[in-house]
């Protein structure tokens, strides 16, 4: 553990007791308090308050039973969650995640990271996360229309426009919302658009929302590239995962001149020397729903490295895309060492405290996951905000939204870490400008 202030410490100490085996989540409060130090010098209310402590601990956690049948008629149960941590600011906001590795501590490290990626979004919008162990790979559409509507049986009576608004994260993308959407319209008898995010463009969602993670993860680099008089053209850049945020951030990375030359899935890695084929790996994740080794069957020339590491890949771009701790100490080594300018994080949390120390250490360009990919939810309060006025904004329109809100948030960031003496550690700028906000309105909300 790196220092901390005596008081945060033993606020620190009592989350690892009150939570334990959560690790995840442990991390991920470590490293919010590491910044805090210089800010409850400040502003010693926050301490009197008990603003940490509270900020440490959900609002409303809930955990559920959700039994479905296969197509064979077997029955299965997974369990479900909804972690509504902070709604200070606005409705509870923050994605479902559908996959295997999802337990309570899983959870809780993102919907904690969500409350301050949301505040530096300028929306109105608290925090939250849920999900399940539910894996909807190599399910029949079928299989997950069944989960989906399982688990909005439970989850239905606990959100709303006004409370709580899921969206997508890992393994839940417009298929999913559209099923859950169904069967909260079903159960409430109510049209309300504005409960989740992510929904189909002909029923309520927003242009720009399946491109917004990945492009403004993009457009937060190419601001952090802007201030060192750099920026993407001509560089070789590796993102990981082949999902929604690694497909859009690719996309983004060649209009602005770069190279995107790697990209992975749990399994292998991709490289394409010439530059990845973005339209081919739409066709086959978004469409086919195929794996990334594919790729090579449509052009050969590319090279499959099953089992592969993508970090060994020489890059001066970094765009971790795919999950939480996916560059350990040694990958962030690895990177710097072969040049890497800059790593922007599309993913929660994807890089382990060691290597966030190698990037830091090195003052290369590293804009962490809570300001990097805000870009999404904030798009998802765009589209919050289209439902409200029942209007649709137009492609052009909504993107030049979102890269204004990057650029916004990049400069509160850039701002904040030159107030606290560390210019360009957008580490402590994330973490210090998104709790003050939320912080203050806490303190303005009374003991509650
Ligand atoms: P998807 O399900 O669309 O894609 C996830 C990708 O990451 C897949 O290629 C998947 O490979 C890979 N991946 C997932 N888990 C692992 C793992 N344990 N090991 C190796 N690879 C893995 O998810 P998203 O693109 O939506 O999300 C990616 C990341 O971005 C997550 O950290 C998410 O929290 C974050 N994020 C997403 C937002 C959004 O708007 N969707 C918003 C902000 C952040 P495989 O198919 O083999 O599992």
């Amino acid at each position: 553990m790196s220092k901390l202030d005596e008081k945060l410490e033993t606020i620190y100490n009592d989350v690892l007791k009150r939570n334990p085996g959560e690790t995840e989540f442990h991390q991920a409060v470590l490293e919010v308090l590491e910044s805090l130090g210089p800010v409850v010098v400040k502003n010693p209310q926050y301490l009197e308050r008990k603003i940490i402590e509270r900020i440490c601990e959900p609002e409303r956690q809930i955990i559920f039973r959700v039994p479905w049948q296969d197509d064979k008629g077997n029955v299965h149960i997974n369990r479900g969650f909804r972690v509504e941590f902070n709604s200070s600011l606005g409705p509870y906001k923050g994605g479902l995640r559908f996959h295997p590795s999802v337990y309570l501590g899983i959870i809780k490290f993102l919907g904690f990271e969500q409350i301050f990626k949301n505040s530096l979004t300028g929306m109105p919008i608290g925090g939250g996360k849920g999900g399940s162990d539910f894996d909807p790979k190599g399910k029949s559409d079928d299989e997950v229309m069944r989960f989906c509507q399982s688990f909005m049986t439970e989850l239905y009576r606990h959100i709303g426009e006004h409370t709580d608004v899921p969206a997508g994260d890992i393994g839940v993308g417009g298929r999913e919302i559209g099923y859950m959407f169904g069967q909260y319209k079903r159960i409430t008898n109510r049209w309300e658009a504005g409960v989740l995010t992510g929904k189909g463009l002909k029923w309520g969602g927003s242009l720009v929302r399946p491109d917004a993670t990945g492009y403004g993860a993009t457009f937060f680099i190419n601001e952090a590239l802007k201030v060192r008089k750099d920026s993407f053209d001509g560089k070789t850049c590796l993102v990981s995962g082949s999902g929604n945020v690694a497909i859009y951030t690719i996309e983004k990375i060649h209009q602005l001149g770069g190279k995107c030359i790697a990209c992975s899935d749990s399994n292998g890695v991709i490289v394409d020397e010439k530059g990845l084929d973005v339209e081919l790996i739409k066709q086959l994740k978004e469409v086919e729903r195929r794996r990334i080794q594919d790729y090579q069957t449509y052009h050969k020339h590319a090279k499959y490295i099953a089992s592969g590491n993508i970090w060994d890949i020489p890059c001066q771009v970094a765009m971790p895309s795919a999950t939480q701790n996916e560059i350990n100490g040694k990958d962030a080594m690895t990177l710097v060492k072969n040049g890497c300018l800059a790593v922007g994080e599309g993913a929660n949390m994807p890089t382990t405290p060691e290597g966030v120390k190698v990037f830091l250490d090195a003052k290369i360009a590293y804009g962490p996951g809570k300001a990097a990919n805000a870009g999404g939810v904030a798009t998802s309060a765009l589209e919050m905000q289209q439902n409200a006025q029942r209007d649709s904004w137009t492609f052009e329109d909504t993107e030049v939204k979102l890269e204004h809100i990057m650029q916004n948030i990049h400069k509160l960031c850039y701002e904040t870490s030159e107030e606290y003496g560390a210019p360009g550690n957008y580490v402590l700028g994330a973490n210090i400008a998104g709790f003050v906000k939320v912080a203050d309105a806490m303190v303005a909300h009374g003991l509650v």
